[in-house]
């Protein structure tokens, strides 16, 4: 597993403090993004579009204020598309590493998690990894992926874990650095 800074736990919680507002920021692979929320003709047409450096959150009218019920509303539209698009980026990377490291993650998990940004259960082979990881750069999502594979192969991090970090994903270090940056 990789562990979270306290600091920048305590950091991100108050950035968090996000109430999907229109003028709030949120981050998407490295790069902030305004939020805009515009009014959806229907609660069926509600959905999260990123483009043109924004994101927009299109929902119900009734969901467009500031209640907490209505932020509650977006949030959980918003942590719907935050798992589309990382459901979308999983399989190619995962595919691409277990081809080379000769492992198989049994099942990958996406969970909101306050203190690592990965775990990986070395005896049922599922790994788990941070929903949060979407505000970071791509680099930092393989990075973590490959971390956690390399426990298939090592559950401890000793010198042999990080001589296969240094085989299958050399630039660890830096990846690492902009996790905690
Ligand atoms: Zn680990």
């Amino acid at each position: 597993m990789i562990a979270r800074k306290r600091a920048l736990v305590e950091r991100r919680t108050a950035r968090e403090a996000c109430r999907w507002s229109d003028g709030d920021t949120t981050r998407l692979w490295g790069e902030e993004l305004p939020v805009r929320v515009v009014e959806a003709p229907s609660s069926r047409a509600e959905r999260v579009e990123a483009k043109d450096g924004q994101l927009t959150l299109f929902v119900a009218k009734r969901w467009l204020g500031d209640s907490d019920q209505a932020v509650a509303h977006r949030e959980r539209l918003a942590q719907a598309w935050v798992h589309s698009q990382l459901a979308e980026a999983l399989p190619a990377l995962f595919a691409r590493h277990e081809a080379v490291m000769g492992v198989h993650a049994s099942d990958v998990r996406l969970r909101t998690m306050k203190s690592r940004w990965g775990s990986c259960n070395v005896k049922s082979g599922a790994i788990t990894l941070n929903t949060r990881l979407v505000g970071y750069p791509r680099h930092c999502l393989e990075y973590v992926v490959v971390h956690e594979l390399c426990h298939l192969l090592e559950p401890s991090h000793n010198a042999r874990f990080h001589t296969l970090m240094d085989r299958y994903y050399p630039a660890w270090r830096e990846a690492r650095q902009d996790l905690r940056a």
